[in-house]
Order: structure tokens, then C-alpha cells, then sequence
């Protein structure tokens, strides 16, 4: 069911990726231990679980990622179908329509998309990088937006089995989701013509590093997509969350969209330009049947919804475009 062979074998006649292919087998292989992911014997259980349906349509234009069959399942078909994907809750990033399951994810993933869209190079025939992919979602989208080939990397297993169940469906050869943190990506790999960091920045303790592990992998003159939590606020200013932020305990940095360009000419990007900020709504971001545990309504002060429950700013997010050197 989880077969990386093909894109191995594929990488392994590419002068830029076959260093990469040698090793890949084995970060793969540690990204999905089951002695070190004790969940993930059940996860892989409702992957094998899921029926066998032919798509004879595909969405990855769309908002709802998906795909459908003619014939429509009956009744007894769909809510097989819905039952086992329920076993991969909780499902975040969204969403997904698999032949009339509408997986109704935490995020509006698609709105995202839509705010940064003005600001992307044409995808058509581009190879292209999404650190921290979660389950995909916007893999298919790039994918759907022409790119050849889409290389997620995400270190939770439970995303990477969610985009196996979406591949099962949509049998796509150019997209892949990797179980693999930035930190797993080969040295000054120089292979991609478009990178994203979508909602990684922050969870990193050292930012510059990251933006330069961002440009490391980017080929000259391609181009970054960084979108991140900021604040309100001139050039230099940077929050610091003492504590938590939102609930979430692994925040770092939150700069202002100004900082945040001038980190990115720093490091000698260029054409740094801003696309679009805009505050996170209770809209975007929400509890939902497919993710049953507290979300957005529940992390801020119940006074003030500009403030989070620890009385930080509410979350503000900074889409942010730049090219390599
Ligand atoms: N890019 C998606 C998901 C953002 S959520 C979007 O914008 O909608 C942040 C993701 O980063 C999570 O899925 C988490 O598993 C992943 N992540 C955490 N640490 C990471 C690391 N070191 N390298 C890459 N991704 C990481």
C-alpha cells in the first residue's frame, strides 16, 4: 500500500536527486518505525482497511481535493468508506471529497491557497517542495496548478498515512508526501524550483536557519512561498511567546511582516514581496466531525477575540514571496 519504490527508481536516473535516493529508503523507514509511532499499526490497519473503488473523475483543482466514481456508491459503500477514514481523525488540513465523503478538515486549507495564489510563478512543469505538507492538501493543489512533480515532507505519520488514503484514490505519480522533517533534506540540495513553508516558521527555534535551509534546497532564481504567523508592528519588532501561544507550546518566533522580509534579504533573497496578511478566523480554523478536539474559538480569550487565551495578539498570518540568489 505505502510504496516509495517508483520514485525512488525515478530520482535514482536524476543527476540533482540520486545522492538523495541512496538515503531515502532509510529516513523513510525511520519516519515510519511503528516502535517509534505506537498509533501507527492502527493507522496503517484503516489504510489497508479502505475499499477498492475506481475514481472515473478527479479534483485537485477545486477546493474539495478529491474524486469521484460513476456509478455513486450506495449508501452502504459510502459509509464504509466514511467509517474508515474516520479512523485517521484527526484530519486537519482540508478538504478532501472522496466519491461524496466530504472530509471537513479543521482548516479551510483552502483559502490559503486562494491568498497566496496572486503571488505564485506558474507552476506548469515545475519541481516543487512543501516543508511541513501535513497531509497534502496543497500538494494536489500544486499538483492541479501544473507542477511535474510535488514533494511533500511531513515528520507526523498520521499525515503522511492521510495522504496514502487520499493516493489511493487518486493514483497521481508526480505527487509524494515524505515522512521526513527539513532537517532530513539533504545539504545545498539545489533541486527545486518552487518551495513552500506554510505554518512551519514559528514551530522553529532558529528561524534564519530555517529560511537558509529554505534557500538551500530552492535552485538559483527559484522561488520561496513563506507563509507564517506574524504581529502587527514596524521593522524589528518580534514576539517571543513566553509561554504558549494559542495552547500551542512549540512557538517561537512571531516577527512583524517587515522583520520577517528583512530576515529573507539577510540572507540574500531576492525580490522580496508581501501578498497578503490576514487574521485567522474561527471560520478558517474550527472544530468539525473530522477534528474532534479543541480548536481556533477555544484558544482565544473568550472577551476579546483579538487576543489569545494567554493575552497575546490573535494569530495574524503573513504570506511572503522571494527568490534565490
Ligand atoms: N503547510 C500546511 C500545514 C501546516 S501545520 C499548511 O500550511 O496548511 C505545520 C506542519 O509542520 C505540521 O504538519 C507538522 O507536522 C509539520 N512539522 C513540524 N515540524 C517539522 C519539521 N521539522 N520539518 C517539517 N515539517 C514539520
Amino acid at each position: 500500500m505505502i510504496d516509495y519504490g517508483p520514485l525512488i527508481d525515478r530520482w535514482q536516473q536524476d543527476v540533482l536527486l540520486a545522492p538523495w535516493a541512496e538515503r531515502l529508503h532509510t529516513q523513510i523507514a525511520s519516519g515510519l518505525a511503528v516502535e517509534r509511532y505506537g498509533d501507527l499499526p492502527r493507522w496503517l490497519e484503516a489504510l489497508a482497511a479502505l475499499p477498492d473503488i475506481t475514481a472515473t473523475t478527479r479534483r485537485l483543482d477545486s477546493a474539495r481535493v478529491g474524486a469521484d466514481r460513476q456509478p455513486e456508491l450506495d449508501e452502504a459503500q459510502t459509509s464504509a468508506l466514511r467509517d474508515t477514514l474516520q479512523r485517521l481523525h484527526p484530519w486537519r488540513k482540508g478538504p478532501f471529497d472522496l466519491f461524496g465523503v466530504h472530509i471537513d478538515t479543521e482548516w479551510r486549507s483552502d483559502w490559503k491557497w486562494e491568498r497566496l495564489l496572486p503571488g505564485l510563478d506558474d507552476l506548469n512543469g515545475r519541481r516543487v517542495l512543501d516543508v511541513g505538507c501535513g497531509s497534502g492538501y496543497h500538494c494536489w493543489r500544486m499538483a492541479g496548478a501544473g507542477a511535474r512533480e510535488v514533494i511533500g515532507i511531513d515528520p507526523t505519520p498520521l499525515f503522511v498515512v492521510q495522504y496514502w488514503a487520499l493516493q489511493k484514490y487518486l493514483q497521481h505519480p508526480g505527487v509524494w508526501v515524505l515522512p521526513l522533517g527539513i532537517q532530513h533534506m539533504p545539504a545545498n540540495l539545489q533541486a527545486f524550483d518552487s518551495v513552500f513553508s506554510m505554518g512551519v516558521l514559528y514551530h522553529r527555534r532558529s528561524p534564519m536557519d530555517h529560511l537558509q535551509e529554505l534557500r538551500d534546497c530552492l535552485r538559483p532564481g527559484g522561488q520561496l512561498i513563506l507563509e507564517t504567523l506574524v504581529i502587527d508592528g514596524p521593522l524589528g519588532a518580534t514576539l517571543v511567546p513566553e509561554g504558549r501561544y494559542a495552547r500551542m507550546g512549540n512557538v517561537w518566533f512571531l516577527p512583524s511582516p517587515d522583520t520577517l522580509m528583512s530576515w529573507l534579504r539577510k540572507l540574500k533573497f531576492r525580490d522580496v514581496a508581501l501578498v497578503d496578511v490576514s487574521i485567522t478566523t474561527v471560520e478558517e480554523q474550527r472544530q468539525t466531525e473530522w477534528m474532534r478536539f479543541q480548536s481556533l474559538a477555544d484558544f482565544l480569550d473568550p472577551e476579546d477575540a483579538t487576543r489569545t487565551i494567554e493575552g497575546y495578539p490573535a494569530p495574524m498570518r503573513a504570506v511572503v514571496t522571494a527568490r534565490a540568489p
